[in-house]
């Protein structure tokens, strides 16, 4: 017994998975496909994936924003967790990645829920924010560049409405946030965040370690943007 996150095991993560994981075959296929890719790791887990629909579901979202889609696993998680009124802006850079996601979100019947739009997701949300899109969304998921980390989250409280939802991915970052040798920019960026999250007064937030670390950010009702 243990008041601290467990540590898991490889047998005590495949006990997790077989008893919690819902994973449809159409998703199980995307993930096996990635697999194949040189940047595979950048996939987020299937545990993720089921426990960020949960998410969208508990909080009744509807319109949502993902920063960073690669192959569309969890653009696809999401989309299949929304009423069939609600919407996914997926923000990505790269467009043969995004065009395995397109396949699988057509196949599984979501692809009209998902609005791809290709390039810097910094011009993107602020592209948004310039068509009145402020304090219009429920959830935000962020995971693109490290390095712009900070601009993402500040960008998508602007665009969130009060009681929103931000989730940022690889906030433990391979455990490299407190390896003192490890000065690069994405780790320093990552880092800078997550000090500033956890002193956030516009935000409640939690830190799972889920997957390489998973930061919630709710959206103070009070806080007007
Ligand atoms: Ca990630």
């Amino acid at each position: 017994m243990s008041n601290r996150s467990i540590d898991l095991s490889d047998s005590l993560y495949d006990y997790l998975l077989t008893h919690s994981l819902r994973e449809p075959a159409v998703m199980r296929r995307l993930r096996e496909e990635t697999a194949t890719l040189p940047h595979a790791a950048m996939q987020i887990a299937p545990e993720q994936g089921q426990f960020m629909a949960l998410l969208v579901h508990l909080t009744g979202a509807r319109r949502c924003i993902e920063v960073g889609t690669f192959t569309g696993y969890s653009a696809l998680a999401v989309a299949q967790a929304l009423p069939p009124d609600g919407t996914v802006v997926a923000c990505d850079v790269n467009p043969e990645t995004t065009a395995i996601g397109k396949r699988y979100w057509q196949e599984a019947g979501v692809a009209g829920k998902i609005d791809l739009r290709l390039g810097p997701a910094v011009e993107t949300l602020k592209a948004m924010l310039a068509d009145g899109e402020k304090n219009g969304y429920d959830f935000v998921f962020i995971d693109a560049n490290k390095a712009d980390y900070d601009s993402y989250y500040e960008l998508a409280l602007q665009l969130l409405r009060p009681g929103g939802l931000i989730a940022v991915d690889n906030v433990l970052w391979g455990g490299a946030v407190i390896d003192n040798a490890a000065q690069d920019t994405d780790t320093k960026a990552i880092r800078a965040l997550n000090e500033k999250i956890a002193g956030d007064e516009r935000v409640l937030c939690s830190m799972l370690p889920v997957g390489d670390g998973l930061t919630l950010a709710c959206k103070q009702n009070d806080y007007i943007s």
